[in-house]
């Protein structure tokens, strides 16, 4: 069967090249013998696998060197209670910008560990929004934000200004999608399942000076210091998701990097909300100015001819195009690997629908 244009909201398409290298590698990677999945990683032939991918991402993001990156296990959501047990270290209080269902999560985890204020919340319209904010608690021992929106299809277009205060952000449905300013904040995270890798991998790029050490009572695994100190190998690694991840990093840079991507990137969101914004039966639900460039959502009015479209869709080689289960509606996530031939495929399929439904 032939591939199918797959707009999951994660795990996610990947780089046909990106498959076929890992494929070409897979039972003798380099001359080794082996697979990468069967190698030590304490071996020179893994840690030069785990280095390089490091190196790759710090040259694509731009991460300056008071930055450590770590390789996690757990996803983001595990995330959610390693940020409070790291970080609320000082006053045991921080400040959530709650955009939508991750950082309502993150709010409501963290809140197990400390007092969490919500500053800002955009449920009142449905998360269509990202909430401006500029004024934080002085005593927050950081301010914490979801950088993209991926069940509604938002994204931040300023970066809060918090002072002294580490702004944290969970960057799982966002990161490498286009440049970002590392240096504006503490801590970002993500799990690699969107945009970087295969699941079981999640990144964290913190600054040095916030690895003080977890609170007392953490679980080794979850101390950011215990993972830096060791090199992300405290234990076994998720060593061949690092691996694939390390391929796309390297991906991106040949292909012109962040600011190529974040072009091309532009480019296809158009595609996709300027049909939208035309349509007669479909319509984008995020509001304009903070519209997603991964995730793109809509919805046709009827939850009866939503269903009928996803389904048509489906039978004609576009998969997963159902919205989040908290949604209803549609979302194409239309993450670095999907190609812009992908979108406009979606598009004509779209426009032939709707002259067939409308
Ligand atoms: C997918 C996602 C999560 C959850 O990620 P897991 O790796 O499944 O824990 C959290 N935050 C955002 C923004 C996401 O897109």
């Amino acid at each position: 069967m032939q591939r199918v244009y797959n707009f999951s909201a994660g795990p996610s398409m990947l780089p046909l090249s990106v498959l076929e290298k890992a494929a070409e590698e897979m039972t003798n990677f380099q001359g080794s013998g082996m697979s990468v999945m069967e190698m030590s990683h304490r071996s020179p032939v893994y840690q030069g696998i785990i280095d390089e991918a490091e190196s790759n991402l710090r040259k694509l993001m731009n991460i300056p060197d008071n930055y450590k990156v770590l390789f996690l296990q757990g996803g983001a959501t595990q995330q959610f209670a390693a940020v409070p047990l790291n970080l609320m270290n000082k006053n045991k209080k921080a400040d959530y910008i709650v955009s939508g269902q991750f950082s309502k999560k993150a709010a409501e985890e963290a809140a197990k560990f400390g007092e969490v204020n919500i500053i800002a919340s955009s449920k009142d319209r449905n998360f269509a929004y990202i909430p401006k904010v500029n004024e934080f608690s002085p005593d927050a021992d950081y301010v914490h934000i979801c950088y993209n929106n991926t069940i509604f299809g938002t994204c931040y277009d300023y970066v809060p200004e918090t002072g002294d205060i580490p702004l944290v952000a969970d960057m799982s449905s966002g990161i490498l999608s286009r440049p970002v300013d590392v240096s504006k904040y503490g801590l970002i995270y993500a799990g690699a399942q969107k945009n970087m890798g295969p699941s079981g991998l999640t990144v964290v790029i913190v600054r040095e000076d916030l690895l003080v050490g977890a609170r007392e009572g953490t679980p080794v695994m979850l101390d950011y210091k215990v993972q830096a100190d060791n090199g992300s190998m405290y234990n076994t690694p998720p060593c061949y998701s690092i691996y694939v991840a390390g391929l796309v990093f390297k991906w991106l840079l040949e292909t012109g990097g962040l600011e190529e991507r974040e072009r091309i990137n532009i480019k296809k969101a158009n595609i996709l909300y300027d049909f939208l914004d035309n349509s007669k039966l479909f319509k984008a639900t995020a509001d304009k100015e903070v519209r997603s460039l991964m995730n793109v959502c809509f919805v046709t009015g009827d939850a009866d001819k939503d269903k009928d479209f996803v389904s048509a869709a489906s039978k004609a080689g576009f998969v997963n195009l159902k919205g989040h289960r908290v949604v209803g509606g549609m979302r194409a996530s239309i993450y670095n690997a999907m190609p812009v031939e992908g979108v406009e495929a979606l598009v004509e399929f779209m426009r032939n629908y709707e002259k067939e439904n409308a």
